[in-house]
């Protein structure tokens, strides 16, 4: 079988930074107020304070949306392939508080993903070094190098400034939902 590996964050669940961000603020941004990838950016000066009181404070995974019909997308693609999670936990500005990132990342897809093989969670700080056949993504970087003979990047404001054409370049294609991935996948099954 084919291999899979599918990001986590912005990928499967969504909007759990802003959502923070938000309660931490009282504001009401939106996903589509975010250019920058990082969601605490729109903080400016506040970022580092932020981040203390995040790592201290909060488990977005307690309570986090997820994109629609990602779920169920994901565990009838695991008839047809070999699916593995993979979300990256290190965060380079709180190294050691990074860990507790990678307890609530990996608790998460233990309860709401059952149909996934817990050995095939993968929690990382170096995802181009997996080898895979199939990549889906919301972060560019993510998919421009390594391994991938199909990379799918899930359509997000941040990452719309990368052009058609840049991301043909490295065999990137842009995809706007699970249902539209679970029609190419299941496409392209017999053909890979
Ligand atoms: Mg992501």
């Amino acid at each position: 079988m084919q291999k899979i590996m599918i990001d986590l964050d912005e990928t499967i669940v969504m909007d759990g930074y802003l959502k923070a961000v938000n309660e931490y603020k009282k504001t009401n941004y939106q996903s589509e107020d975010i250019d920058s990838y990082y969601v605490e950016d729109i903080l400016g000066d506040e970022k580092e304070a932020f981040l203390d009181y995040f790592y201290q404070n909060i488990n977005i995974y307690q309570d986090i949306k997820t994109l629609p019909n990602a779920i169920k997308v994901i565990k009838n693609l695991t008839n047809y392939y070999d699916v593995y999670i993979c979300a990256a936990f290190v965060d380079p500005r709180r190294v050691l508080e990074s860990k507790k990132m990678a307890m609530y990342k990996y608790e998460w897809i233990i309860k709401n993903m059952p149909f996934i093989n817990p050995k095939k969670i993968i929690l990382t700080g170096s995802k181009d070094l997996i080898m895979c056949d199939i990549k889906i993504d919301d972060k560019f970087k993510n998919l421009q190098y390594g391994y991938g003979k199909v990379k799918l990047l899930i359509d997000h404001k941040h990452n719309q400034k990368y052009s058609f054409e840049q991301l043909n370049s490295y065999n990137i294609r842009r995809v706007y939902n699970w249902d539209q991935i679970e029609s190419i996948l299941l496409e392209m099954r017999d053909t890979l």
